[in-house]
């Protein structure tokens, strides 16, 4: 008889997609002592300001090692494909968009089989706003877990990250209240991508009533504004870390998930990820 699976694996797109939507759960899971772990399917190597979109890869995985060095997470794998770019974007030749999906599914099912955790995460099938790489991801991981769940000693329980539309609605006033508190009347005008994803945020985000669990991380708030702060790269306005802390709570301090195995009862609602978190 093959030993239960234990444990708890994140399975995302870029460095930095991990700390904002499931920071909170790995550092959870991580100081229970459940084996937890991160898989990191790009090198995030466009994920540079508009006119400089290439960053060095190095860079980026080291901004990931320190983020999850914060939440006390090991060493992240990364599967070393290169970013594919914003869905309006030309795609770039042998990005992870493109990759044979029978290739990554077999990397990912080595890893499930390797690692042998219980549950496992990733986006949701829109990706949160769209990326191709998040849905990507999303729906490599998904045929990965499904493949794995079938086999003795499999994963068994599979959650998608997911912004319920109260949520979101909640996180742009939470942001325009910061903005306006830090003085922010000159920040630059957004961009066209800056609008195509505030558009796409609200299209893909999920009715309230299919979100079935939410986690409340406030307890390793500071752990999880440190891995966001890691991603230095990437923080374009300075980050949550100095707003009034009641603010950062509402805007950091809870965790979203469809349960998608086992399909959720009728109704049903969670506040933990099935007792590993
Ligand atoms: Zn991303």
């Amino acid at each position: 008889m093959p030993l239960p699976p234990r444990g708890l694996l994140a399975i995302f797109a870029h460095p930095d997609d991990e700390s904002f939507g499931v920071g909170g759960v790995l550092a959870l899971a991580a100081a229970r002592g459940v084996p937890t772990n991160l898989v990191c399917a790009t090198d995030g190597d466009l994920g540079g300001e508009a006119g400089a979109r290439e960053l060095d890869r190095d860079l980026r995985h080291g901004e990931l090692r320190e983020a999850m060095a914060a939440l006390g997470v090991p060493e992240p794998i990364f599967l070393g494909y290169r970013d594919s770019g914003m869905e309006n974007w030309a795609r770039p030749a042998d990005c992870f968009a493109t990759a044979d999906a029978e290739e990554v599914v077999g990397r990912l099912e080595s890893i499930l089989a390797e690692l042998r955790p219980a549950v496992v995460l990733t986006f949701d099938p829109g990706g949160i706003y769209g990326h191709p790489d998040h849905v990507t991801i999303s729906a490599r991981a998904t045929e990965a877990y499904r493949r794995a769940a079938r086999r003795p000693g499999g994963p068994r329980v599979l959650y998608h990250q997911a912004i319920p539309r109260s949520g979101l609605a909640e996180m742009g006033r939470l942001q325009e209240a910061f903005a306006a508190l830090r003085g922010d009347a000159t920040a630059a005008p957004p961009t066209e991508d800056d609008l195509l994803q505030q558009r796409r945020f609200v299209e893909l985000a999920r009715p309230d009533e299919e979100v079935t669990t939410i986690v409340d991380v406030r307890s390793v708030l500071d752990q999880k504004l440190a891995a966001l702060a890691a991603h230095a790269s990437q923080m374009r306005d300075g980050g949550w870390a100095d707003a009034p802390r009641e603010m950062v709570e509402r805007f950091l301090g809870w965790e979203t998930f469809v349960r998608v195995d086992p399909p959720p009862l009728q109704g049903e609602r969670e506040t933990d990820l099935r007792g590993v978190v």
